[in-house]
Formats: C-alpha cells, structure tokens, sequence
C-alpha cells in the first residue's frame, strides 16, 4: 500500500500530494502525529470510510482521533452547518441563538456542569481549567498521570508515553518548553490512590488541581477502578483542590454525560473537545458556577479570551450532533456498545485460538489489544506491552483493509456509521493477521 513507485510517469496521487506537502509543510502535516510513514493523502471521507487519494478505501477506526463519532461528513451535522451560516456567521460581541443553544444542550447534557465555556480546541479548554484552577484557588501546582495526555498546552505537556527511564520523571513532550512550565506539574500513577495521597503530603496547600483522562484513552484504555475515582474527589475535596477531567476523549462518546455519568463521580471541571462536532473544531470547558465565577466577565479575575470562539460553524455542528447522540430513535449508544462488545469478544477468542497473550480492553466504541503477559492497571503494566506486536498488527490490518493507526497503545474508534457487517469483516481480517503473527 505504501510501496514506492518510480519514477514521474508511475508517480501516485497520494505520493504527489504528499511529496508537494512535503515540500512547505514540515513533515508534510499540520499535527506531528499524522505522520504515519508517506505518502498518506486522502480524497474521501464518508461515514466509516476514508478513500487514499489513489482510490483505495479503508474501514476508519482512526476516525480522526475520535472526532467523528458519528461517521465521516455526517448529513444532519452537514446541513445544521449550511443552514446556520446563511443567516450568521461571526460578529464577536455578546451572544448569538446558536452560543446560547449549543451551551444549554451541553450543561444538560453533563451532570456536574451548571456553566460552560466554548473553545476551538481540547488544548485550549484544558488550559482554561488550569489557568481557572489556579486563579480560583490562588496555588501553583497541578497533579496528572503519568500516560494521560491532555493538549499543547505547556504547563501540562509532559509524561506521556514515556520510557521506562523516564516514566514518573521529568519527561517533557516538546521541547521549547520551558522546567518552569513544567516543573508546577507533579506526576502521579493512574489507578495508584497511594501516589496521589504521597504529594497531598509532600505539598499541603498547594495543590490547584488534579486532572486526569477518566479513561486513559492516550495509552490505549486503562479502566479506572471505581475507588481510585472515587477516592481523588475525596482528597481534592478534603485538601480544597480542584478535580478535573479531561473528558476530551469520553465525553459525548462513553455516554452523553462522558464518563462521569457511569462513574457517578463529579468533578468541578470537565473539558471535553473531539467529538462533540462530529470533526468540526469545537471544544468546551463545563463547571460548577462556584468555579466558573472566576472569569472576568462575571467579576473574576481569570481572562478567558478567543476571536472564534462560538462561531456559526462550530455551534452548528455542536448542537446538531448532541441532538443526534440524545435522539431515541437514533439509539446511538445502543449501537456502539454493541458493536464495540462484538469486536472485543471477538478479538479476545481469535487471539485466544491463536495463542497469543494478549488483553483487549475498552469501553463501548473504543477497543484496543495490548499485547501483553499481565493485567492492565496502570502504566506501570503497560511497560511491558509488546510494542512491536501491536505496531505490527495495526499495519497489517491496513494493508487489510481497516485503518487502524500504526502505533503501539493507539485506540480504535467505531461510530454510528459502522456496521455489524464492517465488524465482521475487520474480525476476520484480524483471524488472519494474528493467525500470520503467531506462527
Ligand atoms: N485532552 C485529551 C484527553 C486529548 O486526547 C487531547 C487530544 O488528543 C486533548 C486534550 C487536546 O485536544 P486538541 O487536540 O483538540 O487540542
């Protein structure tokens, strides 16, 4: 599939593109994590499948990272967007009918939101929650997990996915960041309540906040352990900090309430982005009014500012797929559940025929395979996944025929456009591949 053809006259489409890319984009992408090894160009993109600029489709569980929880180029959210920017399209000054639903469709949508902001970005929405964090408690440091990633944003942009060395040390993900940025950020182990406690000790009074990915989705799919959850909003709330969660990834797509609707846990913060305009750039940070009182326009004296944000498009495309996703008769949920349960089964008895010590975890739409001799908990397990193997299977689903992003602990999505039948089809697909990889 991405074999290199010689010579101009051979040249393929794709690798036009991305050669032109190339050649004034770095890398030939506008996110360092596109780059999946060229030429990758694509043309189409409808419903649960994406075509390659030389004509060949792909069943998408990339779905851009998740964003198009309803398939590609979905029509409702397409013509909410056409209908919306006839008649307005940016003024920047107060409110628009558009700003005022989309914000009432979220708060009731999530269940510790009684205010929200909308952004263009989950980066952007997570800085707002720290900078909130830290404006309404009035201290510095900020406590996240190591595997959980949450944006560009500096002060948070550490410990991802580290090495063994790094892991829990100071693993910055860019450089040109500055130690400052990063040094207020304190690492603690998912699913380890222990570790959490240890720098409430280390830092009495300091503490602004804990954010966390409820469901570590950036390393795969860790499953939090109920106490855990529950066991951070009593510490941040005995100790006067700050829980946030970074429901960028769950929100909208585990339920429509995100994670904290099946966990039962509240936080005072919920950023979530991605999903919740189907692939249009929209994004929001949801809180208690407690909180949210802190920005300037409600006499506080955290800045909250942004030239796009609630254009016509994003809120558009917002409104209409929350509509989507509570529509009965869509039954969203219903189906993604059930296709995501039919995956997972499946996945878990081919690699068991197969052999192969593996753990296929996830939740609803989201399934991965870790290949791995032990119980996932935290990172601290995932230090021992086969990255190799599940590189390896992820490209040779490709060449198969279902995208699946070639890269250890990247998650699959599946959404409303997908069939049984695209189900089916990708698990026999992956008979073959793992039958291949256990000989
Ligand atoms: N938070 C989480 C959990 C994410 O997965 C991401 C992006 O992958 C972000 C925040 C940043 O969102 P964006 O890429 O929209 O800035």
């Amino acid at each position: 599939t991405t074999a290199t053809v010689q010579g101009d006259s051979m040249k393929s489409r794709a690798r036009e593109l991305a050669d032109r890319a190339s050649a004034i984009i770095p890398g030939g992408v506008n996110s360092a994590t596109r780059a999946i090894g060229a030429p990758w160009a694509f043309s189409s993109a409808k419903g649960a499948t994406i075509t390659d600029a030389d004509g060949r489709s792909y069943t998408d569980y990339h779905a851009a990272f998740g964003a198009t929880l309803l398939g590609h180029a979905d029509e409702r959210v397409n013509k909410a967007i056409t209908e919306a920017i006839r008649d307005i399209d940016l003024v920047g000054l107060g409110t628009t009918d558009l700003e005022v639903e989309a914000a009432e469709l979220t708060v009731e949508s999530i269940p510790s939101a009684e205010m929200v902001i909308s952004t263009l970005s989950g980066s952007e929405s997570v800085l707002q929650a720290i900078r909130l964090a830290r404006g309404a408690t009035g201290r510095e440091f900020i406590v996240k997990f190591q595997g959980c990633f949450h944006g560009s944003y500096d002060g948070i942009a550490r410990n991802v996915i580290s090495s063994p060395e790094k892991a829990w040390g100071f693993d910055p993900n860019s450089s040109g960041i500055l130690d400052d940025a990063l040094n207020n950020t304190l690492i603690a182990e998912f699913n380890d309540l222990a570790s959490v406690e240890e720098l409430f000790d280390r830092y009495p009074d300091r503490i602004a906040a804990v954010i966390l990915e409820p469901v570590p989705h950036n390393v795969g799919a860790l499953i939090p352990e109920q106490s855990f959850l529950e066991g951070l909003r009593t510490i941040t709330k005995k100790h006067g900090s700050l829980l946030i969660f970074d429901e960028v990834i769950t929100g909208f797509r585990h339920a429509l309430g995100g994670y904290q609707e099946i966990c039962g846990v509240m936080p005072d913060l919920t950023t979530f982005g991605k999903a919740m305009g189907n692939g249009y750039p929209v994004a929001g940070l949801a809180g208690s009014a407690e909180v949210m009182k802190n920005f300037t326009p409600m006499g506080g004296s955290v800045m909250l500012a942004g030239t796009f944000n609630g254009n016509s498009v994003s809120m558009a495309a917002a409104i209409a797929t929350i509509k989507t996703l509570r529509a009965p008769e869509i039954g969203f949920y219903d189906h993604v559940y059930r296709l995501g349960d039919r995956m997972r089964d499946g996945l878990r008895s081919i690699t068991a025929e197969h052999g192969i010590q593996a753990v296929v975890s996830g939740v609803g739409s989201v399934f991965v395979t870790y290949f791995i001799d032990r119980e996932v908990r935290g990172y601290r397990d995932l230090l021992h996944n086969n990255d190799l193997a599940y590189e390896t299977f992820h490209r040779r689903m490709i060449d198969k025929g279902s995208f699946m992003y070639p890269m250890s602990l990247k998650r699959n999505h599946i959404s409303l456009a997908h069939t049984k039948e695209d189900i089916d089809r990708t698990l026999s697909q992956a008979y073959e591949v793992l039958g291949q990889m256990a000989r």
